[in-house]
């Protein structure tokens, strides 16, 4: 296997056409590679300046979770220090984690931050939503966000093996004219819900607006975490 380490965008573009696969970390291909034979190519992102970023509304794929700090908000930063073990956080990426991973513990983080995902094909760089770079698993270059009032992050205890632990993220965004929002995201096994509301009205309206949509459906010990977070962060912008 050839491991290109590109140095600029066009020459990932190069590998990428000659059918270079992404890798980050390694901690999920490796095994697969083992298993069912290497690639010829992969293409690693750690010497691309874009795809190193750690900004206060920038990170870039190639970063690993054990570099995510308090220059990005609580929420991403948190979200990434309950990845795995230390072993794990110290070799695997941001773009591993949410193109490649099951568990995606940065998906929910990233959702509500309203995080816009750069990406890399063929014809060149291009913005898109998280979602879509989930489904088609373009070549993650970063996300980017504007910076929310507030952010939380709570990752219920989890077993080795079993279900994947419940995890509820939150943050209050300002629009332009001052009035605010607030952004959720679960995952309840291995699916991710997010909604958004706005967050003028009081704290028991906006649960009440959040029960109608699709978090109204989770179970009701579930429920109760998502309205302990969104109490939280409600009490902890009100009047910020
Ligand atoms: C012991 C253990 C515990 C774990 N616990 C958790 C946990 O609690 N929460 C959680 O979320 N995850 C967990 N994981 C999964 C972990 O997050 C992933 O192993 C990791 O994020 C994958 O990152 P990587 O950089 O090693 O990816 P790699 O193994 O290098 O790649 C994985 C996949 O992602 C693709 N990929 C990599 N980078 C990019 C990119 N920039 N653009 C597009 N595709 C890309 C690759 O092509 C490949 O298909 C755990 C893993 C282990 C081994």
């Amino acid at each position: 296997m050839l491991l290109r380490l590109p140095t600029s965008l066009s020459e990932a573009q190069r590998y990428l056409a000659e059918g270079a696969v992404p890798v980050g970390g390694a901690t999920l291909v490796w095994a697969l590679w083992q298993r069912d034979g290497f690639p010829e190519q992969a293409m690693s992102l750690r010497k691309l300046p874009q795809a190193n970023l750690i900004e206060r509304e920038a990170l870039g794929a190639a970063v690993l979770l054990h570099q995510v700090d308090d220059r990005v908000p609580d929420v991403l930063r948190r979200a990434a220090s309950t990845v795995g073990t230390g072993a794990v956080r110290r070799t695997a990426t941001v773009g591993g984690n949410i193109v490649g991973s099951t568990l995606r513990c940065l998906l929910p983080a990233a959702l509500v931050l309203d995080a816009r995902a750069t990406v890399l094909d063929r014809d060149g760089t291009y913005e898109t939503d998280l979602t879509d770079v989930v489904a088609k698993r373009h070549l993650l270059l970063g996300i980017r966000w504007r910076d929310p009032v507030a952010s939380g992050y709570y990752k219920a205890a989890g077993e080795a093996g079993g279900r994947p632990p419940f995890v509820v993220a939150t943050a209050v965004h300002a629009d332009g004219d001052g009035a605010r929002r607030l952004f959720v995201a679960v995952r309840d096994g291995y699916e991710v819900i997010s909604e958004t509301t706005p967050c003028h009205t009081g704290v028991e309206q906006v649960l009440q607006s959040l029960d109608r949509t699709d978090l109204g459906s989770l179970p009701a010990e579930a429920r109760d975490e998502v309205r302990r977070e969104v109490t939280a962060i409600l009490d902890r912008t009100t009047g910020s």
